[in-house]
């Protein structure tokens, strides 16, 4: 399936689309080994959004299966997870980063966050005062071992590899490629994402 349209994310940035109801959007690892944040609102009312405690508790796992929807705020589906064309390790325990992220890890001054960047392309739409949701960290390797401890590993996609949601109402979908260069998640080394939207 060719891309009717493509938006590029550059490195540490964020980006937003708006996918109408029964739209397809691919979220696409360009390079490899990195992640992406991702989050759907609601377009007609963005007090309703992909909520990640709500979608665990409808699917009873940590994470969708292809075929499986992700929940909002109100149990409604909103995103239709239709391929996993990627190792299928992603996360949906982390809290996006944030400017106490990078001050907890030492660094001083501004640091790029997943955060600021969803902030900043909601406020860009009109939505400037957005509570921050549970982030869907697309590729992000975070194991859980047995005793439930956490592991931060570096991404397994490969340059190409892509994730396919199918929107079940209209949604803003917001990604951010992930700024985070200390902890080893994107390898040190953040890169781009694009987003896609078929023709379907
Ligand atoms: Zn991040």
């Amino acid at each position: 399936m060719s891309a009717s349209e493509t938006i590029h994310v550059p490195p540490r940035e964020g980006r937003a689309v708006t996918v109408p109801e029964g739209g397809v959007v691919r979220i696409v690892d360009r390079d490899g080994g990195q992640v992406a944040d991702m989050w759907a609102f609601n377009a007609h009312d963005v007090r309703e959004h992909l909520s990640a405690m709500h979608t665990r508790a409808g699917v009873d796992r940590l994470f969708p299966l292809v075929g499986e929807a992700f929940l909002t705020t109100r149990r409604r589906p909103i995103l239709i997870f239709e391929r996993d064309d990627t190792p299928a390790i992603h996360d949906m325990l982390i809290a996006p980063c944030d400017p106490e992220r990078y001050e907890g890890l030492g660094v001083e001054g501004w640091h790029a966050s997943c955060e600021e960047n969803l902030l900043r392309t909601m406020a860009d739409l009109g939505h400037g005062d957005i509570w921050v949701p549970q982030s869907l960290n697309l590729f992000m390797n975070i194991p859980v071992g047995a005793d439930t401890e956490l592991g931060w590993e570096p991404a397994q996609t490969r340059a190409g590899d892509s994730v396919t949601f199918r929107a079940a109402m209209e949604a803003i979908v917001v990604v951010s490629a992930c700024p985070q260069d200390i902890v080893p998640i994107n390898n040190c080394d953040p890169t781009a994402i694009d987003i896609e939207l078929p023709a379907s």
